[in-house]
Order: structure tokens, then C-alpha cells, then sequence
């Protein structure tokens, strides 16, 4: 080859290379006007007529970009894209200890992904457009490589807040009750003495995770004066070092707690959020309301495993009753109740997640206050993504919004059949 033809080449080849990579990468979502005929303003608790949201790629602007489509949801109900704060996408149920370790054992992690990515259309076509994932659940950093893959629009699915595969210590999470000469795969990252624990924490921030979640107790019985307890699973200074770090790095932290013994532990250590939260005495909500420490009552789940899990031990049965009573008591006194279903602990494909928003209200929350758990109050939680503030459908917020028929703040139920999404810009689900 001579000289003339390799110097085209050279001019010639970046061009085309830059057109084939830029042609691969999904474009940025076009200007976007939604002519709301309602709009639930969650924030103000307020209901506006005949609304325009004006979105500009993936956030909310205050005036329509030139050349913008319309998607007329004139005929029905907007609200703020909805946020389930505690979800496994990696999980598919698992209303018995054999259904668990029939996953983690059986499946590989790609066919495991494979089932998250469909998950993660469920969550989005039933209105969620962000979730955060509390456990992999053996599945490591999946969740990482979902959010990406999410995010940039490879597969749809929701915005997600990462946590990589959770934390416990040796003994206190399955696979449990093999025989000890099997090495079995763990459904948490383990650690165990106040340094190993911070080198866990440190680990998976390394692999990117936005949350770090642990949890805080297991084995949960009944006292003779008829409370409730269980085992924490780490001692003061492990579950010390585990928050201290994770703040120490910027991050927050979720813990797995159902009684007072967990609740304890997890509050002294300085935890922002109590996940399930199934048995809240006076002293956590005391202390849960005065420092606004947000819990996930996740109803759906306790009402999905208390019949299975019931047959070989009552414990389940019991638990149910009393998250009825938790629930009444932390909303009564002003604890912050952010919407988490724990999705994927039942079926994503058997149950609707927003199935949450009448437990809710049927447990003594107004409409206004449910529809303002899974998004002012999420929001809260969560902070702001980097495509601007979530649960909100003002210029600065991101351009998620879903669309009901019938009024929610009459019945709540109408938030089970979303007739349209809009999540980060991008129209995934039109009206029908
Ligand atoms: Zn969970």
C-alpha cells in the first residue's frame, strides 16, 4: 500500500468507526410534552387540571423544547413515576427455604440476569421507574450491570439504586443446613469482626453500589411475656464499623430488621433505614419518629410467605398480625413509611407490587399518604439521581410519570392498572 491511500485511510477510518459506535449507542430521549387532563402533585398534596409537563431528555423543564411530540394522557391521571424502595431483581420468588436455594443452586447468574431484565419490565410497566435493589442474593454485583444496562437503554427497565449482595456474618444467612463437607454459595457478602467488616463495605463500594444493606437479625420467636426477639447478627462494634464506613465513603445504609433485638442494634449503630420493621415497639418508634428514620413496612411480602412458611413454624403467622399493629403505631407517631414491597421475594410475574398501596390504606394511611410514601418520601430516602430530583414532576425533576384512570385518591387500587409510562424521557407504555 502506498502512502496516498494509508493516509486517506487514516482520515477515513475514525469517521467511520465514530459513526458505527455512535449509531450503537442509544440516543437521547427527544423533547416530550404530556398534556395530563389531572395531575397528582404529591408534595403540595395538590390536584391540577389540564396540565403540560415539558420534558427535555431525561429531566423535567419548565418550557417545551423546539420541536417536541406530544403524548396526549388528556383523559387521565398523572402522577410522579412511582419508587419501590426495597426490591431484589434477582429474585423470583421464594416463599420456602427450598424455593431459595433452588435458585441459587440451579441457576447461573446469566440465566438469573436474564429473569432480572424481565423483572425489571414488570417493575417498569407497572409504573415503577426507580427501585432500590436490597440483595443480589448470591447473584454478587448483578445489580450493578442491570442499572447500567437499564440505564442506558440496552434492555428496559427502571432506574436502580444498587446494594450489591448485602451483608451478614458465617452462619446467618443461606444457603444454611448443607452438609459441612459441601462448600455452598452464600446469599450475602459475610463478615465477621469490626475490620472485616470494613474491608466488606470498602469491597463493595470497589464494585459500585449506592447502598450498602445488611442485616441486622434472624431467628425470630416469641418471648415468654408473649413480645417478640431474635438473634442480632453482629455484635456492636461490627455493625458499628459496617455504618461508620459506609457513611465514612458516602454511603447510606439499609438493614434488614423484624424486632426490637434488631431495631436495637440497627439504630445504635446509626442506620438510615429499617427494612420490614415487622414488630416496632414504643422505644423504636419513639426513637425512629424523633431522628425521622424511614421504614419499608414491605405488607406484600409478609402476606405472600405467612401461609407457606406458617405450615413448619407459626412465627410467620404471628408476624403478619403484628406489622398490622407496627404500622398503625410508627404512622400514628409520624415515622416516615417509604413505600418497599420487597418484589422478588414474592413473584414479579404473579403479583402486582403496587398491590402495596391498599395494604397501606387499608392500614389506616390516607390515598395522599401512600401515593406520598413511594415518591415524596421515597425520594426522600433515595436523594436525587443524577437526572435530576425523583418523585416529583416539576422543571428539575427527572422525567419519570405514569398515568392512571379514575382518581387514586378515591381508590388507591387504580395505581394496580398504570396505562402509561414515561421514564426518563422515554415513553415505555402509551395509553390504551
Ligand atoms: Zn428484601
Amino acid at each position: 500500500m502506498n502512502r496516498a491511500p494509508r493516509a486517506v485511510l487514516a482520515v477515513v477510518l475514525p469517521v467511520v468507526l465514530f459513526v458505527v459506535v455512535f449509531a450503537a449507542l442509544p440516543l437521547a430521549a427527544d423533547g416530550l410534552v404530556v398534556k395530563c387532563g389531572k395531575l397528582l402533585d404529591p408534595a403540595t398534596k395538590s390536584v391540577k387540571t389540564n396540565v403540560a409537563v415539558a420534558i427535555d431528555g431525561r429531566g423535567i423543564v419548565a418550557s417545551p423544547p423546539k420541536d417536541a411530540k406530544t403524548l396526549d394522557l388528556s383523559g387521565f391521571t398523572c402522577l410522579p413515576g412511582l419508587i419501590d424502595a426495597h426490591t431484589h431483581l434477582l429474585l423470583q420468588g421464594d416463599a420456602t427455604p427450598a424455593e431459595y436455594d433452588e435458585q441459587v443452586l440451579k441457576e447461573s447468574t446469566p440465566y438469573r440476569a436474564l429473569r432480572a431484565a424481565a423483572a425489571g419490565r414488570i417493575a417498569l410497566e407497572h409504573g415503577f421507574t426507580t427501585v432500590r435493589d436490597l440483595g443480589t442474593e448470591g447473584a454478587g454485583f448483578t445489580d450493578v450491570d442491570l442499572k447500567k444496562a437499564f440505564a442506558l437503554d440496552i434492555v428496559p427497565g427502571p432506574r436502580v439504586v444498587t446494594s450489591g449482595p448485602g451483608m451478614g456474618t458465617t452462619g446467618s444467612y443461606p444457603l444454611l443446613g448443607f452438609s459441612w463437607e459441601r462448600k455452598m454459595p452464600d446469599g450475602v457478602l459475610k463478615c465477621d469482626g469490626a475490620d472485616d467488616c470494613r474491608r466488606a463495605v470498602r469491597h463493595q463500594v470497589q464494585y459500585g453500589v449506592d447502598w450498602i444493606k445488611l442485616y441486622a437479625d434472624r431467628s425470630y420467636y416469641r418471648t415468654p411475656d408473649g413480645g417478640f426477639s431474635s438473634i442480632a447478627n453482629y455484635t456492636p462494634e461490627e455493625i458499628g464499623a459496617i455504618v461508620d464506613e459506609a457513611h465514612r465513603l458516602r454511603k447510606k445504609v439499609a438493614a434488614h430488621s423484624v424486632t426490637p433485638t434488631g431495631h436495637r442494634a440497627a439504630l445504635a449503630a446509626g442506620v438510615d433505614s429499617i427494612e420490614h420493621g415487622n414488630v416496632l415497639d414504643a422505644e423504636t418508634v419513639k426513637a425512629m419518629a424523633a431522628r425521622k428514620i424511614p421504614y419499608c413496612p414491605t405488607i406484600t411480602v409478609a402476606d405472600f410467605v405467612k401461609g407457606p412458611r406458617s405450615r413448619t413454624n407459626p412465627i410467620w403467622d404471628q408476624l403478619w398480625a403484628a406489622s398490622q399493629d407496627s404500622f398503625r403505631r410508627a404512622h400514628a407517631a409520624g415515622v416516615p413509611i417509604a413505600f418497599g414491597t420487597d418484589a422478588g421475594g414474592f413473584d414479579w410475574d404473579k403479583r402486582n407490587q403496587a398491590e402495596e398501596f391498599s395494604f397501606m390504606v387499608a392500614w389506616g394511611m390516607t390515598p395522599w399518604e401512600a401515593i406520598r410514601s413511594a415518591t415524596t418520601v421515597a425520594a426522600e430516602l433515595l436523594g436525587p439521581s443524577p437526572d435530576g430530583r425523583l418523585g416529583c414532576l416539576d422543571p428539575g425533576c427527572a422525567a419519570d410519570l405514569v398515568a392512571v384512570a379514575g382518581d387514586p385518591l378515591a381508590s388507591v387500587k387504580v395505581l394496580e392498572d398504570v396505562k402509561a409510562v414515561v421514564a426518563a424521557g422515554k415513553v415505555v407504555k402509551g395509553a390504551r
